[in-house]
């Protein structure tokens, strides 16, 4: 397309000159608008579509530099040639280097050079257009990108600065500008707080791109501080010569607290801030290693809070978190900076003394834990006591690596908690098979209830006076293939600690109740059934519900069913206890004590569970007549049981001194081998028949 050039002029000679010369143009011609007043011309320009001006200083309404001025305030994008005598050769330099493109003198232009002059012309503004194109939108981008861009020149004096960087140095380009990169860019190694060698000059003598050294901080103009990380390239120009270095960083801070972060909290446990299992691990490698080349011992303690899942369960999870904190901070104090202490999850924690000098001293500690542990956790105004069980393991005698000694302490915990909990084992090398029976055990137990291999069987329980028996305690038994009939004191406390016990106890329950309808369809007097209940069972949420549930499906008269608690599993949190029976008291059920004795009752909880019955435990019983303290405790408990007009019976009568001295202390009733086995569902059948109704010869 031909270029179109407005002459403004009003000199009808010079006008034709122009027509002549450049209408002639001979490769590609251009089209001529001439127009003879600067008003006339500005309002023309404005309508667009003018490629070049050609404008003569000297018009009817304007004359010499007002008339460049002016148009070119109206269009600095259009090339201006301005035009003149050529004794005012003056005024037109003065136009150029106000922003005019070249001046003509009237009467000396000739036509080539003229022509192509335009052109150029032309073709350099169009140029120049786009070049202000790309700058603006370079510097949109170097401004709107979060990377810091710093350039220099060739002596290493900044010569730009984008907005991050000015965010990050705290400097201004205006202030920056022209000063030494090296007092801008003040870089220090993080750890040995030594000044970084200077990036710019770096990139100048090696010539090609570098990244900063790591850890790099940047100390900002005003002394502050940040992480950053990046690198510097050199700036060429079109022929490849360098012209000077452009860094380009970024803050890192954030990045590295939350890196920092992530790393603690890899290694950490969320709930106490305590090493976690992997922390440990590795602390109890490095101790192993140390031991062995100083022959020296370490000692490994596993603990297990005692009953740690019924506080969850009643008191919820809030309480239980803050129990867990409770007893991390009480384990931290115990030991020397140099152990560890770590939460393995749940309510299992494993701490590694890592310089024990001998057993006495593990002991030692061990025992500093219990008693400090033992002490009242006071936490959103509850008083909560918890205990826990300890197993601890040696090195070298029990294990060479981490998970072996681990391995060994949580055996040792375990027999920590046969041992009645609340007390610490070291490992003995015969505790594996124990443990490896334990492991069979739970396995088998797991299929155990599918496989219809538990059966009930019931002891009946006699009144002293009578020889009548007044009710049946049913007692689980396991027919195992290969194990053949297991007792209850192998399994019940691995189905508590496997959860099992849950649906063993519901299938006890709904099988007693069951069973005590039937005898009652087959026309004998109603047989009071007593089910045992375990701890886990008893404080688990839907447990009322399930003996509702049971009741009404088997239709059993509540008043029919005896349900018996230890005394150990009642006081551990008895107000939630209080809660519980009373509910159950309300469905009618009657409520029995179990191993009464054992278990530290507090008289004022005793008065205000609501119980039927208190059942002496069978320690007291088997040692008569032998111990004399045992036999007034007995005859204490059986006028505590009168006084509260609790109904007392003894369990575990073996002979006949025992019964007869049970009967002149006037306990109501009994249980034990002397009266009657425990008995199979028929044998119990049969004595109901045989005894009508059941008279045991007294
Ligand atoms: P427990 O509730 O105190 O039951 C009495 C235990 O003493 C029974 O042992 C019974 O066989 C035994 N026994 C009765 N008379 C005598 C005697 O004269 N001498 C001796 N030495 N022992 C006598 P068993 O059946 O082995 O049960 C042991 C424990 O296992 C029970 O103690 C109870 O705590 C628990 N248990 C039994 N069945 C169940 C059950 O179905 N569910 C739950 N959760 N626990 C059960
Ligand atoms: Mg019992
Ligand atoms: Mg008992």
């Amino acid at each position: 397309m031909a270029n179109r050039i407005l002459i403004l002029s009003a000199d009808a000679a010079e006008t034709a000159m122009l027509h002549q010369v450049l209408g002639a143009a001979r490769e590609q011609p251009f089209d001529l608008e001439t127009i003879a007043s600067l008003s006339s011309g500005i309002t023309r320009v404005g309508q667009g579509q003018i490629d070049a001006i050609i404008l003569d200083l000297t018009l009817p309404d304007c004359m010499g530099h007002a008339n460049f001025s002016r148009m070119y305030a109206c269009t600095p994008e259009i090339p201006i040639l301005v035009m003149c005598p050529w004794e005012q050769e003056e005024l037109a330099i003065s136009c150029v280097h106000s922003g005019a493109q070249g001046y003509l003198l009237k009467g000396h232009f000739s036509s080539y050079l003229l022509a192509q002059g335009l052109r150029s012309v032309i073709a350099r503004k169009e140029l120049e257009a786009v070049f202000y194109k790309e700058k603006a939108r370079a510097e949109i981008a170097l401004n709107s990108i979060g990377d810091a861009v710093i350039c220099t020149d060739l002596q290493g004096n900044i010569d730009y600065l984008n907005v991050a960087a000015e965010k990050l140095t705290l400097w201004s380009r205006e202030q920056a500008n022209g000063h030494p990169f090296s007092e801008v860019f003040n870089i220090i190694n993080a750890d040995t707080r030594n000044a970084e060698r200077n990036t710019v000059e770096l990139v100048l003598q090696q010539k090609q791109t570098i990244g900063l050294p790591p850890d790099t901080i940047l100390i900002k103009r005003d002394g502050s501080e940040a992480s950053i990380e990046d690198s510097a390239a050199p700036i060429n120009d079109l022929s490849g010569r360098q012209t000077g270095v452009v860094v380009v960083f970024h803050d890192v801070s954030a990045a590295q607290i939350m890196s920092k972060k992530m790393a603690f909290l890899a290694q950490h446990d969320f709930l106490t801030n305590l090493p976690n299992r992997l922390m440990l691990n590795d602390r109890i490698e490095q101790a192993i290693t140390m031991a062995k080349r100083n022959q020296t011992q370490l000692a490994i303690l596993f603990l297990d809070l005692d009953n740690f899942k019924h506080i969850n369960d009643s008191l919820g999870h809030a309480i239980g978190d803050k129990l867990l904190q409770s007893v991390s901070k009480r384990l931290a104090a115990c030991v020397r900076d140099s152990d560890t202490v770590s939460r393995q999850g749940g309510d299992e924690f494993v701490i590694l003394l890592a310089e024990s000098e001998s057993e006495i001293n593990t002991a030692i500690i061990a025992n500093k834990i219990l008693q400090l542990l033992a002490c009242p956790h006071y936490l959103l105004e509850c008083e909560l006591h918890i205990t826990t069980s300890i197993g601890v393991s040696v090195y070298p005698l029990d294990g060479e690596d981490a998970e072996t000694m681990i391995k060994s302490a949580d055996i040792a915990m375990y027999h920590a908690k046969e041992h009645g909990r609340n007390n610490f084992q070291f490992f003995r090398s015969d505790m594996n098979t124990r443990a490896i029976e334990r492991q069979k055990i739970e396995a088998h137990l797991r299929v155990a209830l599918e496989k219809q291999e538990f059966v009930l069987h019931y002891q009946p329980q006699v009144n002293l006076k009578t020889g009548k028996v007044t009710g049946a305690e049913a007692l689980i038994r396991w027919m195992h293939g290969d194990m053949g009939m297991v007792m209850p004191a192998r399994f019940i406390s691995i189905a508590e600690d496997s959860g099992l016990i849950v649906p063993i106890g519901r299938w006890v329950l709904r099988e007693a109740c069951l069973q005590a309808q039937r005898w009652n369809l087959q026309g004998f007097a109603p047989v009071s059934i007593s089910v045992n209940i375990s701890a886990v069972e008893f404080r688990q949420k839907n447990f009322l519900q399930g003996v509702q549930n049971i009741l009404q499906e088997t239709g059993l008269n509540a008043s029919q069913l005896e349900l018996e608690i230890t005394e150990s599993v009642l006081m551990r949190d008895a107000q939630a206890s209080i809660a519980i029976l009373q509910e159950l008291k309300e469905m009618g059920v009657r409520l029995a004590v179990d191993d009464f004795g054992t278990g530290y009752s507090s008289l004022s909880y005793l008065e205000q569970f609501p119980l039927d019955v208190l059942k002496i435990d069978q320690s007291f019983v088997q040692d008569i007549p032998a111990n004399g303290s045992n036999r007034i405790i007995i005859s204490a408990v059986i006028g505590m049981g009168n006084s509260l007009q609790l109904r007392v019976i003894a369990e575990g009568i073996e002979n006949q001194v025992q019964l007869n001295f049970l009967q002149a202390q006037q306990c109501h009733e009994g249980q034990g081998f002397f009266l009657s086995r425990p008995l199979t569902v028929e044998q119990f059948g049969r004595m109901l028949l045989r005894k009508n109704h059941a008279l045991l010869a007294l």
